[in-house]
């Protein structure tokens, strides 16, 4: 907390982090070096490092750089599920006011 990291490691660390976010599970070997660069270069003078080095793809689409918070499948996946849902709501309404009157 506190270093801000300079102009051109910053935009090597989010060329990183655009690569990481292209590699899916089976390509762990490939995200473990891409994580070591990330840790080497987001370093701090002091020597502590703020990255996580073990990488972990996410649980619902499989592919590493971000988690199942963040994860646009998951997000497209529960508005898929809300819309189905609200249909199966309006079904039920349809019938009962069908049936009951
Ligand atoms: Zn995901």
């Amino acid at each position: 907390m506190g270093y801000r990291l300079k102009g051109p490691v910053r935009k090597e660390l989010l060329a990183l982090r655009v690569r990481l976010g292209q590699l899916c599970s089976h390509d762990l070997v490939k995200a473990q070096h891409i994580m070591q660069e990330i840790t080497v270069l987001s370093r701090t003078p002091n020597g502590h490092s703020h990255g996580l080095v073990v990488p972990r793809a996410c649980s619902v689409c499989m592919y590493f750089g971000h988690t199942e918070q963040h994860c646009v499948v998951r997000k497209e996946r529960d508005v898929q599920t809300e819309i189905e849902e609200e249909a199966r709501r309006r079904l039920v309404l349809y019938k009962e006011i069908h049936v009951y009157n």
